[in-house]
């Protein structure tokens, strides 16, 4: 829903103002535009930021009190999307082999892990399914382990280092063939000097 204009008059002054505003789709108020979160390319949230606080730990809890094998499945599920859309070689992951390597901590700083996520935040405990080698762009089955979100952004590095050795070997193996054909092709220095 577009902004509108509101008139306000100050009570004290009676002077006019005025604002932008806009409905929120969850209290159904008129709210100042101030008070929506910024969205992308130039837009708000459509709901008010205390209705988007309450929905979003509304959100959390209601998956607090799910079990913990369907919120393994959540993470399960998003996992192979990841890998669908990847292209990646192998099987999905399956729920039973995520739940038994779930211990509730980072395998790479012992954190406790937990399915809420906070938007605007960096959710750095949150659990991520990781995949261990990324080289030959393996799906999760066989090759996964679960990570806090901070370690898995750090992670990020790691895999751009492998990423990037790879490009670095291709190239050193096109540099050597260049090479070793500019050396089959060259002409004799001696030959120019003397012409036989
Ligand atoms: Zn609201
Ligand atoms: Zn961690």
């Amino acid at each position: 829903m577009p902004f509108q204009t509101h008139l306000f008059i100050d009570p004290n002054t009676l002077a006019v103002s005025a604002r932008r505003c806009k409905r929120c789709i969850g209290c159904k108020k008129i709210v100042l535009a101030s008070n929506f979160h910024r969205a992308v390319r130039g837009k708000v949230t459509s709901r008010c930021k205390a209705c988007y606080s309450t929905y979003h730990a509304e959100k959390n809890e209601k998956m607090r009190s799910l079990p913990l094998r369907d919120r393994i499945e959540l993470s399960v599920n998003r996992a192979n999307r990841r890998s669908r859309l990847r292209k990646s070689v192998g099987p999905p992951l399956n729920v039973d082999d995520a739940v038994a390597k779930w211990t509730g901590k980072c395998s790479n700083c012992d954190h406790d892990l937990t399915f809420d996520w906070w938007p605007r935040q960096p959710n750095d405990d949150l659990a991520i399914i990781d995949r261990v080698s990324t080289r030959e762009n393996r799906s999760y089955h066989q090759n996964f382990t679960w990570l806090c979100n901070a370690c898995n952004s750090e992670k990020g590095g790691f895999d751009l280092c492998e990423q990037k050795d790879r490009e670095i070997e291709v190239l050193q193996r096109k540099l050597s063939q260049a090479r070793k054909r500019a050396r089959e092709e060259s002409i004799p220095y001696a030959s120019i000097l003397h012409p036989v």
